[in-house]
Formats: C-alpha cells, sequence, structure tokens
C-alpha cells in the first residue's frame, strides 16, 4: 500500500522501541457499542491495527461497554464483524471493559482510602452550578470533606443498589479551581438501574468513561493509546487516575485529528437519529458512511484502508472532500472490475433490415485495457434496448449519438443508421427508433474505414435481463451539515439522493453475478449487487460510485 514518511504517531512509538522504553508497542480500538461503526472509526481501526500488523504486535478489539443504557450485542456483533471485514485480527482475545468492573470498582475504593474520592449528593443542577465556568472556578462541594469512612460506606451501598439513580455519586478529589473542568472533581461513578448486556443486573452503579479508560488501558498493558482531538482536555485526568492508583503501567494518550468528511454527518447518535425516522433504510443504507453501508453500496475493504493511509495523521481538524473517497474506490475497481452494458433508462431500437428470426451473438472483451482478463459473448438480435439519452431527434452537430441523419456505432456490434422514430401523439413522448444496420461492420468496424464517431451501448430485448438499479447522490445538500447549531442537521438532507430505476435492461449472464463483486456498466459507473433489496425476481444493482468525479465544482 503507502510508503510516506512515519506519522507523528509512528515516531513516537518507533522513538519508544529505539530507546528501549517498550519492547513492542500493544495498541487498542476501544469502541462503544452503541451503534454501528463509520468511516471515521476506520481511521482509527487503519491506525492502531495497522500499527499493530507493521509491528506483529497485538492491537485488542475492547469494547467500551459501561453505558448500558445505550449498548447492545448487536452492536458487539456488528463491529466484529466490520473490523474483520476490512481485514483485521484481533487474536484469541476479545476485550470488554465490563471484564474488569471488579477491578475498576477496587481502584474506587483504593481512591476512597486514600482519601481521593468522595460520595457526592448535589443534585444535576446543583453540581453544575458548582462546577463553575471557563472563566470562574468552581466551589468544592458540601460533601467533599466527609470522612473516608462515611465515603466507603456510602459507596458500598450505592453499590448494593440502597440509592436511587442520581441521588449519590462517587467523585474524585481533585481541583475544584482547575483551569481544566475536568479536573474540578469529575464524577467517577454513577448510580444506573439498568440491566447490563454482559453483565445482567450484577452491577447497579457503572464507572464513567474517564476513569474506565485509563484503568482498561492500564490492566491490558497498553503502551499507546490513542484517541481524537476531543479527548486533549481529558488528558490531564487520565494521567491523574494513572499517577494517583498503582496500575500494572502507565500508557501514553496520545490524540490524533478526527476525520471530518464533507456532505455527511459522522456521529452515531446522528446516524442513529436517521435511522430511527426513516431517513434511511438502516445502518447499512448504501448511502451512509458507516463500514456496513459502504459495504452494500460495494466499497472493498481496501478502498477503505489506502483511503485512511491517503488521508493520513495529522493534529489539527481538517475536512477531507468526499471524493477523495470516491477516487480510492474507482482506483480499485478501474483495473479489476469486469466491464458490462446495462441500459438504465430503455427505448426500443429496432434494426429494419435484419432478419426477424436470427440471433447471433458477439464477442465482447472483459476488460478493455486487460486483455488477460478475455473475452465473453453477447446475444444480439433484431430488437435491442439503448439508452433514451442516447437519442436526440434534434441533435447539435457535436452529438455523437443517435438521431436523425447520424450513423453510430453498437458496442462490439454493428454500425447503425438511423431510419424513423415513432412518437406517442399525447404525451410527445419517443416510443420506439428505427434503424439499418451494416452487415459489413460487424465487431465495430466496416471494410471500406468509414469513420463512425459514436459508440453506444445497448442490450438484446429478448435476451435482457430485467433489473432495479439504485442510483446514489450525497445524503446532504451542505458540506458541514453540522456548521450551523441553530439548524437541525436534518434539515440539510438532500431528499434526492436515492433514485430508482425500475425497468434497466442488463445482459443477461449479470444473473448470476455474485453479492459482493462489481462491475462497470460502460460509460455509467459502478455497480453492484444489492446484498438486501434483490430477490430471485428481480436483482438490485447499486450504483457504487460514478466513472468520474461527480463532486468536483
Ligand atoms: P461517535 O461520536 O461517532 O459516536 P465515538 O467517538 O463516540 O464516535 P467510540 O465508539 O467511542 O465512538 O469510538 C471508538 C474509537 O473511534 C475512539 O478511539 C474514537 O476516538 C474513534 N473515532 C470515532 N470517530 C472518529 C472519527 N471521526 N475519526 C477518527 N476516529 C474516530
Ligand atoms: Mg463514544
Ligand atoms: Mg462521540
Amino acid at each position: 500500500e503507502h510508503k510516506k514518511t512515519l506519522d507523528f504517531i509512528r515516531q513516537i512509538i518507533a522513538e519508544d522501541l529505539r530507546t528501549g522504553k517498550h519492547k513492542q508497542p500493544v495498541t487498542r480500538f476501544p469502541p462503544e457499542p452503541n451503534g454501528f461503526l463509520h468511516i471515521g472509526h476506520a481511521k482509527s481501526i487503519c491506525l492502531n491495527f495497522g500499527i499493530g500488523q507493521e509491528n506483529n504486535s497485538p492491537c485488542h478489539l475492547r469494547f467500551d461497554d459501561t453505558n448500558p443504557s445505550k449498548e447492545e450485542s448487536i452492536y458487539v456483533d456488528s463491529i466484529k464483524k466490520d473490523v474483520s471485514w476490512l481485514g483485521f485480527d484481533w487474536g484469541e482475545d476479545l476485550f470488554f471493559s465490563s471484564n474488569y468492573f471488579e477491578q475498576i470498582y477496587d481502584y474506587a475504593l483504593q481512591l476512597i482510602k486514600m482519601g481521593k474520592a468522595y460520595v457526592c449528593q448535589l443534585n444535576a443542577e446543583q453540581m453544575r452550578e458548582y462546577r463553575g465556568t471557563l472563566t470562574e472556578p468552581g466551589k468544592d462541594s458540601p460533601y467533599r470533606d466527609r470522612a473516608i469512612a462515611e465515603n466507603l460506606d456510602l459507596f458500598e451501598r450505592m453499590a448494593r443498589g440502597e440509592f436511587d439513580e442520581g441521588s449519590h455519586v462517587l467523585r474524585a478529589k481533585i481541583d475544584m479551581a482547575s483551569p481544566n473542568i475536568n479536573l474540578r472533581d469529575p464524577i467517577i461513578y454513577r448510580i444506573l438501574k439498568i440491566e447490563h448486556h454482559r453483565t445482567g443486573d450484577k452491577w447497579q452503579i457503572y464507572p464513567m468513561y474517564d476513569f474506565t479508560h485509563a484503568l482498561s488501558d492500564a490492566i491490558e498493558g497498553i503502551t499507546h493509546s490513542l484517541c481524537t482531538l476531543e479527548f486533549q482536555d481529558h488528558r490531564p485526568l487520565y494521567d491523574w487516575v494513572l499517577d494517583t492508583l498503582a496500575t500494572p503501567c502507565h500508557p501514553r494518550q496520545i490524540e490524533f485529528a478526527r476525520l471530518n468528511l464533507t456532505y455527511t454527518v459522522m456521529s452515531k447518535r446522528k446516524l442513529l437519529q436517521m435511522v430511527q425516522k426513516n431517513y434511511v433504510s438502516g445502518w447499512d443504507d448504501p448511502r451512509m458512511l458507516t463500514i456496513s453501508g459502504l459495504r452494500r453500496r460495494g466499497y472493498t475493504p481496501a478502498s477503505i484502508r489506502n483511503f485512511c493511509a491517503e488521508i493520513g495523521l495529522a493534529k489539527r481538524e481538517s475536512w477531507i472532500e468526499m471524493g477523495v473517497l470516491e477516487n480510492e474506490i474507482r482506483n480499485d475497481l478501474n483495473p479489476s472490475a469486469q466491464r458490462a452494458m446495462c441500459v438504465l433508462d430503455p427505448i426500443k431500437l429496432i434494426i429494419d433490415n435484419y432478419p426477424e428470426e436470427k440471433e447471433e451473438e458477439v464477442v465482447a472483451k472483459i476488460h478493455p485495457q486487460n486483455p488477460e482478463m478475455g473475452t465473453k459473448t453477447l446475444p444480439f438480435s433484431r430488437e435491442l434496448y439503448i439508452e433514451r439519452n442516447d437519442f436526440m431527434e434534434n441533435p447539435p452537430g457535436k452529438f455523437r449519438r443517435l438521431g436523425p441523419g447520424k450513423e453510430v456505432r453498437l458496442r462490439y456490434g454493428y454500425y447503425i443508421q438511423y431510419a424513423s422514430h415513432l412518437k406517442d401523439e399525447t404525451t410527445g413522448e419517443i416510443t420506439e427508433i428505427h434503424c439499418t444496420y451494416d452487415p459489413e461492420s460487424r465487431g465495430g468496424s466496416s471494410p471500406d474505414g468509414r469513420k463512425v464517431k459514436g459508440t453506444i451501448h445497448w442490450v438484446s430485448a429478448k435476451h435482457a435481463l430485467d433489473c432495479t438499479v439504485h442510483l446514489y447522490d450525497r445524503l446532504f445538500n451542505v458540506e458541514n451539515p453540522d456548521a450551523d447549531k441553530e439548524v437541525d442537521f436534518l434539515e440539510h438532507l438532500n431528499k434526492d439522493s436515492k433514485l430508482v430505476l425500475r425497468h434497466a435492461k442488463a445482459e443477461p449472464a449479470l444473473a448470476t453475478l455474485p453479492v459482493g463483486e462489481s462491475v462497470q456498466f460502460e460509460r455509467q459507473g459502478y455497480f453492484c449487487v444489492d446484498s438486501v433489496d434483490s430477490t430471485e425476481e428481480n436483482i438490485v444493482f447499486n450504483r457504487v460510485v460514478t466513472l468520474r468525479d461527480s463532486w468536483a465544482k
């Protein structure tokens, strides 16, 4: 794949190996199982698992499952599927933060015994008030100086379920005047009387993200804990937890810029809203920038890995154009995808001088630039379908397709000369086109060497595979649907992001195209079989991507 100079994280790791600080890096990808993974997660997966592959060292897949109100096993399963589909291997062990609930609880008891944590009974509103603001320091909670024994007793009773949700929390005792709000006695445990998808009703209290994350990293012996920039302000808390407690090691947290991609949103919460409100057909809707959506759309694992390598790693936020992602799938499919013909918006073409009962087979190249892929045959007969927009009643001079006075080449077939066309009297719609063919031009050239400039695609009417084609466009009308906090991102949804063509006609061999394999419909783009909407009776093709960058401004 790509060979560039080392990014800043790989440089740090290389230096740590060189100085002997670590024998090998141990990284982790820590998704919360509260939704499906998206292309932003792919960046983190390629980074963490990529470092593992390059160093032949472990990368843990760890489910950060400390918020049972939003987490479900179906998400665990989908995340595993997506990570392995992307080409990564987490080895023998799967990790779950919930596996450490017992240890994390013990660490909390230690903090209390050290006088570094206390049970607080301020309600949510008071808590906000006491916390202060960016410009004003916070105030100490009236519960801050409780005796250690009282804290231990209250915390144990919280764990036994004696108190209501929201009535008590455990807070780290750090510094209410810290300029970093994350250090103003952050909550480290809360009461939640919710069943957990793995630990059931064993726990009535759950540790908070920052506390759990630092401890899970240390318990697992992670060396470099890589996360996105919004956690930069949490790093002092991460370090405080690990410095204060006697943990097995102290991993180094390093932040990098998250992926922002134009014309999409990248938060599971927002993606979930789109699913729940039926703006899309599900997490795997081919328009969604989820891994499952991209897979169904026809993206390959290599194209996504190459994309992540291409965009690189930076310490500052930036935006990536959707066209960059599209280019990667084009680059991946162009050399490998077989070429085929499919008429998306068909109109009948009748060859008046072609014998009625005659049928023949013409030879087509599977990939014109790659002769090694060989050839195939296509049925040809008197009645064909061509693309409606390949015909014009009053063509301008430069029109290279069919119209009165024009001669064009049928791809791999014959030269045809316009004869006449029929129209529906009432609608004015053209209903069929008649032409004559030159029997001498079989294969696409004639003995007299005359020039025919235009070449159009076609399928034999009698043999055509009836199919449905889905054309996709961007999901949102604006580059950054989140830009204006006053306007709901859903207001920017593109209502025309999916076009359904129900009368498409494809070459018959496409009936057996396997799911997961893409073809290039000549002149149209790359297409694959939709794994969900296709039925025995009707194949549905998704347009993966157009032939050229349609995003360029
Ligand atoms: P979201 O806000 O979309 O729900 P998240 O950060 O809450 O994402 P997690 O499941 O907690 O999702 O993330 C797992 C890992 O993926 C984290 O290390 C997180 O930093 C990383 N990640 C999430 N979104 C992006 C992104 N857009 N670019 C790069 N990494 C990301
Ligand atoms: Mg999260
Ligand atoms: Mg988030």
